[in-house]
């Protein structure tokens, strides 16, 4: 019997690492997680080679591997071959992914933000025309976003083009994970809500947070927050079509109504807040290894 033709795929998060065998019908035959930490504390690159060889070994038999795809959540070169800078993952900084991966396993590798990943996977789910401009923007412990221009992530001069989080803002002398102070992110991010839980909150879990204190002051204006975030990019793009996602969307208690009713207001009239077009992502642990497994097909065929 011939082997399916398979991409290992790698979501590499902070918290976990999610991998698995993605088919050309991009499904997921196999999976595995692992903790990110246990990759860092012996050394990341030698750690993720180890993984990557464990989890080949136990396949083989079964799949034929064509490449290996990975997301990471950091700036990323724009030759897509280097990650430039993952605050969420200590020692990972300037890690030339491609070359290593490329010389252990001689495979093809691909490396992206993990956003684009997710918003490939979305573009996909959720059935949308790939021509135009199409922006996704992701609340998460961060402020995630991917810019689609036909199809094809637009990556900038350096390939870090999309870091909406790290707009600055007036007055605002708070430091942000990235190195910079005045950023968005430190108030419209997930890590704002933790940051509240430990202090004016201090008896609430993080999960329910929107559910108890919608009303609040601070919650308020982290959802503002968040609105300013996905409306200075449509004012700055005027996009065909705007996806949100990321795990506060999916929060208890999380107003999306209201969000979308601040959205509008800091939006130029009558256009583009005529006919802006929001649609909302199905968050899934799975959506990052599977975008993934769609973006290295992709990248394959350009390469034969
Ligand atoms: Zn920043």
């Amino acid at each position: 019997m011939q082997q399916k033709e398979v991409l290992l795929c790698m979501d590499i998060g902070g918290t976990n690492c999610r991998m698995g065998l993605c088919d050309r019908d991009y499904a997921l035959c196999e999976k595995k997680i692992v903790s990110t930490e246990q990759l860092i504390e012996q050394g990341f690159a030698t750690e993720l080679v180890a993984l990557i060889r464990s989890f080949l070994s136990q396949y083989q038999k079964m799949y034929t591997v064509r490449g290996i795809s990975l997301g990471f959540p950091a700036t990323i070169d724009r030759e897509k071959r280097i990650v430039l800078q993952a605050p969420a993952i200590p020692g990972v900084d300037g890690f030339a992914a491609c070359d290593l991966l490329e010389k252990e396993f001689e495979l093809p590798v691909f490396l992206e933000k993990d956003v684009i990943h997710l918003m490939r996977y979305d573009l996909n789910d959720l059935r949308l025309p790939l021509e135009g401009l199409l922006i996704g923007i992701y609340f998460g412990t961060g402020i995630g976003n991917a810019i689609f221009w036909n199809g094809k992530p637009y990556a900038g001069r350096n390939g870090v083009a999309g870091e909406l989080g790290h707009i600055p803002q007036m007055n605002n002398l708070r430091s942000c994970s990235c190195g910079n102070i005045g950023c968005l992110e430190p108030f419209g991010g997930g890590k704002r809500l933790t940051e509240l839980c430990q202090t004016e909150f201090a008896d609430t879990p993080v999960k329910t947070v929107y559910r108890e204190h919608l009303f609040a002051k601070s919650v308020q204006q982290q959802i503002d927050a968040m609105a300013i975030a996905v409306a200075t990019e449509v004012n700055i793009l005027d996009p065909d079509c705007v996806v949100l996602g990321g795990g506060l969307l999916q929060m208890e208690g999380f107003p999306v109504e209201q969000l979308e009713t601040r959205i509008r207001s800091y939006v130029r009239k009558p256009y583009p807040e005529r006919n802006l077009r929001l649609v909302y992502s199905k968050p899934n642990q799975e959506n990052g290894i599977i975008g993934a497994g769609i973006c290295g097909w992709e990248k394959l065929s350009y390469s034969v």
